[in-house]
């Protein structure tokens, strides 16, 4: 792995002016760990103004001493390169905000008001070819060797001062790969400063929230959620299911199935809407259960669960389009189908009320729920024909309603009354256009009607009878394909 040439431009201007300036935070930590870095950041000592001065194409929004600066890039990542003055932060009253932001002098202090010690360290580039020195005043390389998420100095402290790195510390051991832990000072410091997240905005929490579930280990993730008391302050719904039981249909209790099936959208790197589907899906049968053990029963749960999960994305502030989309696959979670038992008008009118846009997820919900419910099969073949029926019902139909013109269209050009002949002419204009799409104009169609207007009613009623059958074999070939391509037969 290599530094990008653009960052090391930037250092070498700094440099020129008098200041000191380094590569600091998460993208040190993922250079040492030999992964590419999301984006690379600099600390410098130069402030604002003088950032800004060296950089003409820079803009600073006034936000905590981040000047960003537009470099020339082919690479998104380096378009824009965010250079912040040293700072530290003095008190925080409200476990969120700091109070006011003070520029630090010394790049020691910088590192020091940082989360974790594996993003507290920086690059020196040094004055020669590839003497790159590491600047690790809190063992971040031991930590990052042990994989170990320990805090910045006291833990207690560096919480209550922005609750938000408990959701972080979270986060770094749900990302950064198998075996990663929380040091246990930090961890207990979590657990004693949990109630605090309350204090923490709700888009601030969402966003850590997504890291977590878009993480390959996101059902661990919200696992070390649950074991560090921080769940029940983001999604406490959800941690209502822990331990409640299901029935003789179950063998894993409400919670653990629900992480289950997370677990499974996550491994198969489905999208975010498909995993928080999976992770509500059943959200709400802590709240509709009946009875107790092998007989207990869920009804409704569904419906009551779309209601909650609404409430839990609105609280959280996802944007609203979003919230509709993952309310709808849990609505819908539950659909009933059988190869032969259900009809097509019935999967018609589920693909309506889901919306055809969403139903290949709400199939990948489907099948999260049922892995996570511990069968070792996720019904391939049922599935693949409910596909097939799926896109059979979404097809439109072959109608002469494709047609650019209309039976009212032969009625003035032919100029007779309306019969027998107008459905006849169309049904041939249609067979013309299935075997030639590019037929179907306007101009090319009334020329046809006027010729068919020529000919005797046994002639058109030869050639329409014809172009049906055409037809015909034209619908029985796509539904061999559509079978086909979903391997039914
Ligand atoms: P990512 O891979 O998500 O970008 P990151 O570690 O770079 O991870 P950022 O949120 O981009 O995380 O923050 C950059 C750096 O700023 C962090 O590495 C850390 O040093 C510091 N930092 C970010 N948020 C906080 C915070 N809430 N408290 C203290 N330091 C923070
Ligand atoms: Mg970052």
């Amino acid at each position: 792995m290599t530094i990008p040439k653009e960052v090391k431009v930037i250092i070498q201007k700094l440099e020129k002016k008098g200041y000191e300036a380094h590569i600091v935070g998460g993208c040190v930590r993922d250079f040492l760990r030999g992964v590419e870095p999301e984006d690379w950041d600099v600390a410098t000592s130069a402030k604002p103004e003088e950032i800004k001065k060296i950089f003409p194409k820079s803009f600073y929004e006034n936000k905590f001493l981040t000047v960003t600066v537009q470099a020339k890039s082919k690479d998104p990542k380096l378009k824009e390169i965010e250079i912040t003055t040293f700072r530290s932060e003095a008190k925080y009253t409200d476990k969120r905000h700091p109070d006011e932001i003070k520029f630090a002098k010394t790049l020691e202090e910088d590192l020091a008001r940082r989360d974790f010690t594996i993003n507290a360290m920086a690059i020196d580039l040094g004055s020669k070819k590839d003497d790159l020195r590491i600047i690790d005043p809190f063992s971040g390389q031991q930590d990052l060797k042990n994989k170990t998420i320990g805090a910045v100095g006291n833990p207690q402290e560096r919480f209550s001062e922005d609750a938000l790195r408990m959701m972080r510390a979270v986060r770094f051991a749900s990302t950064l790969g198998k075996d990663w832990e929380i040091e246990p000072e930090t961890a207990k410091a979590i657990k004693n400063n949990a109630p605090s997240l309350k204090a923490i905005s709700k888009e601030r929490i969402r966003e850590e929230l997504i890291k977590i579930i878009m993480a390959e280990r996101a059902a661990d993730g919200i696992e070390l959620l649950r074991k560090l008391g921080l769940l029940k302050y983001i999604i406490p719904e959800l941690e209502k299911g822990f331990g409640i039981s299901q029935n003789k249909h179950h063998i894993y209790e409400c919670y653990e199935h629900s992480l289950r099936s997370l677990d499974y959208a996550a491994k198969n790197n489905f999208n975010i809407y498909v995993r928080l589907a999976s992770l509500f899906h059943d959200i709400a049968k802590p709240i509709v259960k009946r009875g107790e053990g092998q007989d207990a029963t869920f009804y409704g749960h569904e419906i009551v669960g779309a209601r909650i999960t609404a409430e839990i994305l609105q609280r959280l502030k996802f944007p609203k389009k979003d919230a509709e989309k993952i309310t709808k696959l849990v609505r819908y979670h539950l659909f009933y189908y059988n190869v032969g038992e259900v009809s097509e008008s019935s999967v018609r009118r589920l693909v309506l009320k889901v919306g055809p846009e969403n139903m290949e997820e709400l199939l990948q919900v489907r099948v999260a729920d049922r892995i996570g419910s511990g069968v070792p099969k996720a019904e391939p073949y049922k599935l693949r024909h409910l596909k097939y029926i799926i896109e059979r019902v979404s097809q439109d139909p072959i109608s002469v309603k494709m047609l650019k013109v209309s039976g009212n269209d032969v009625i003035k050009i032919i100029n007779v009354k309306p019969g027998p002949e107008i459905g006849e002419i169309l049904d041939i204009l249609l067979g013309y256009v299935l075997s030639d799409p590019r037929k179907n104009k306007r101009e090319f169609l009334e020329k046809e009607i006027k010729k068919l207007g020529q000919l005797s009613e046994k002639e058109l009623k030869a050639m329409s009878q014809k172009a049906k059958k055409e037809r015909e074999k034209i619908e029985i070939k796509r539904d061999e394909m559509t079978k086909k391509k979903y391997w039914v037969i």
